[in-house]
């Protein structure tokens, strides 16, 4: 050393050092110092660059002189990934003993760094030897500078700024990532914050300031982070880039490998906070390194192949921290064609800063291209939702049209229908009406005849009177006048009968209890002389029934009528009426010629007359005694018909057995 050496620049023993390897790691410096100079050192043309020896150990000797005045000396370790150093010097006694590492600000107060780099070292006027044990789990490349105690602390002051550069760009770009994914909700950005995060850590590791920044924590404490902070890193690295370059889109194989190399580090990562990254750094820094150059020739293939240009500037990024890392291999091999020779950290320093400016470029641009697409995506939404209003606006006007075009074709038919019921309700009234009119015209018409008949009926019988007996041949007229009213009042009676069934008016006015035999002597009383002659009345004991008298005595009528006319102008006729447990039964029988099995049931139905019939009749009669005798419980049926004559049954419950059941119940 020269007395100006080591003020302006630090002197790089680069050139100067011979290495011994101990794989074992079982070397002391007493077995190094006892066997004196029968140990062989290696000469290194370059900076050291052993790479990772599990347990073993590097020795580095060199040997130092300088003017004796001075000893502000200091030996620089640039040691961004050794975690073991041991410096030994001379102790003036013939022996080497170990130097106590400085704090890395030297004014700082006492008390070690957990990652320690600069020792201070008295450096006699006579070459003297040192000897340095280096120890890593990933990889022993260093290079070794001396100081003297001015230019080391300018040195420092220069650091400090640059580590505050980096650490403000890193949160000025964690903030705005931060914001990015507030706005965007795109997980590209919180694990690019998560990055800029770890990347930070890492340089205030590297550049030696992470005993400064986490001196409240033990040294053994931060020396364990150091191997957490480089897993997390190889995680957020994986996944940030697998999202910058969107692995997923373009290749599922691309996307697995990430994941997958993201799950080793994960593993690592339990490793390291276990306390054991020794065990597994050496895996994580080669994964490291192979998944860069997979994902450098996965950007690569997208650019050249795919002509996916909307990487580029990601690529770029990405592409020239590959160069640098390829810059600073160079470096640790030897081969130094930039001819960087001083401070690795600074290098790194510089590194991480165009890496994090490009890199956040290229996350800005994304971002870019993200709101760019969320803009066109709620352009097209509001597009849709504009089109599906106005789909809308059209189906319900449809729909409107629709509808009122029902109502109206319902309002039409409404109309019809209440149309159609007024016309009902007219033809209705004007049926009711002309009912109407047909009674009163039937009362009016029935009135008229009766009175008339009646007269005609008695001046018949005047007439008869006044001539006596012996004029034979006008009693036989008289008695054919009187046969004659008698039909047209039966006539009359049936037609009245009639209307009176169809009008519900039956019973209701003449209903009450009597004795059939007045109606049987009634009949009798109405008989011409020689009807009277014919019909032979058999009466019995009292039979009470419930009924009107009129009506019953017309079906009485019609039954002795009918037997009359139907039998020979001599045929006796017989009315017999006989009690039963619950009936009167008035049996009309005559000697008539019969009537035919087919005729038997169709004679009872109106206007049914049986076909070649001689005597004169309306087909009225047995229809309406029949119902005559059911609207009083009972029942008019043919009881007996053959060649000499028939016998109509005609059947009434008596008043005990009716106050037991219903004036409609029909006789068993
Ligand atoms: P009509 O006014 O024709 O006598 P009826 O209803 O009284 O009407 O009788 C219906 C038909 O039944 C008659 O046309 C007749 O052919 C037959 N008939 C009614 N009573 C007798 C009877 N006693 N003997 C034979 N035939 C009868």
């Amino acid at each position: 050393m020269k007395a100006a050496d080591g003020i302006k620049a630090p002197v790089s023993l680069s050139g100067a050092l011979a290495i011994l390897r101990d794989p074992a790691g079982t070397l002391k410096i007493d077995d190094i110092e006892s066997r004196g100079r029968d140990i062989q050192f290696r000469p290194i043309p370059s900076m050291i660059t052993e790479g990772y020896q599990k347990k073993g150990a590097i020795w580095i000797r060199f040997s130092l002189s300088a003017p004796t005045d001075f000893d502000q000396w200091l030996l620089q370790i640039e040691r961004p990934l050794i975690e073991h150093v041991t410096l030994y010097a001379s102790d003036g006694a013939g022996h080497f003993a170990a130097v106590p590492p400085s704090r890395f600000h030297l004014e700082a107060e006492d008390g070690a760094d957990a990652y320690s780099a600069v020792f201070r070292v008295s450096i006699p006027s006579t070459p003297t030897d040192y000897y340095i044990r280096l120890q890593s789990s990933t990889s022993i490349t260093t290079s070794l500078n001396i100081w003297q105690k001015t230019g080391y602390t300018k040195y420092i002051k220069v650091n400090d700024w640059i580590i505050g550069v980096v650490i403000g760009s890193i949160f000025a770009m964690i903030f705005a990532n931060l914001l990015y994914y507030v706005w965007l909700r795109e997980n590209l950005f919180i694990i690019y914050a998560a990055l800029l995060l770890v990347s930070g850590l890492i340089s205030i590791y590297h550049m030696g300031y992470s005993s400064d920044v986490l001196s409240f924590l033990e040294p053994e404490v931060v020396r364990r982070i150091w191997g957490i902070v480089v897993c997390l890193y190889s995680i957020f690295l994986i996944l940030f880039l697998e999202k910058l370059f969107e692995f997923h889109r373009h290749s599922i194989l691309a996307w697995r490998i990430s994941q997958g190399v993201a799950l080793l580090n994960v593993v690592a990562l339990i490793f390291a906070l276990a306390g054991h990254y020794g065990d597994v750094g050496f895996f994580v820094s080669r994964l490291q390194q192979i998944s860069l150059i997979f994902v450098a020739l996965f950007a690569l293939h997208l650019l050249v192949f795919r002509r996916e240009y909307q990487y580029l500037l990601s690529a770029v990024a990405f592409l020239s921290v590959i160069c640098l890392l390829s810059v600073m291999q160079l470096q640790y091999t030897g081969f130094n064609p930039l001819r960087i020779d001083g401070s690795l950290a600074r290098l790194l320093a510089a590194g991480t800063l165009i890496h994090l400016v490009l890199l956040s470029a290229a996350v800005a641009k994304r971002a870019q291209l993200a709101e760019r697409n969320l803009s066109k995506e709620k352009d097209r939404v509001i597009a849709m939702a504009r089109f599906a209003e106005q789909e809308l606006t059209i189906k319900v006007q449809e729909r409107t049209a629709e509808l009122a075009e029902s109502n109206a074709s319902l309002k039409e038919e409404m109309d019809r229908r209440h149309l159609l019921e007024l016309k009902l309700r007219q033809s209705l009234a004007s049926v009711n009406d002309a009912l109407a009119r047909k009674q009163d015209f039937i009362a009016l018409a029935s009135h008229e005849f009766r009175a008339p008949l009646a007269v005609i009926a008695a001046t018949a019988d005047n007439l008869s009177f006044s001539v006596g007996k012996d004029a034979s041949n006008l009693g036989l007229s008289v008695a054919k006048i009187r046969r004659a009213v008698k039909r047209m009042s039966m006539l009359i009676e049936n037609i009245l009968a009639g209307e009176q069934l169809t009008t519900g008016q039956m019973l209701s006015p003449g209903i009450e209890a009597f004795d059939l035999n007045e109606i049987l002597y009634n009949a009798k009383a109405g008989l011409d002389d020689e009807s009277a002659r014919r019909v032979r009345f058999i009466s019995g004991e009292d039979a009470m029934v419930n009924g009107d008298p009129n009506l019953l005595e017309i079906a009485l009528q019609n039954l002795i009528q009918n037997a009359l006319k139907y039998s020979p102008e001599d045929g006796l006729v017989t009315v017999d009426i006989s009690i039963n447990e619950e009936h009167v039964v008035i049996d009309v029988s005559d000697s008539g010629p019969g009537i035919s099995i087919e005729d038997r049931d169709l004679i009872f139905q109106k206007y049914y007359r049986v076909a070649g019939q001689k005597a004169g009749g309306s087909g009225l009669g047995l229809y309406i005694s029949r119902e005559i005798a059911r609207e009083h419980g009972g029942d008019l049926v043919l009881a007996d018909s053959n060649q000499s004559g028939s016998t109509f049954r005609l059947s009434l419950p008596l008043e005990r057995a009716r106050a037991d059941n219903s004036i409609s119940d029909r006789p068993v």
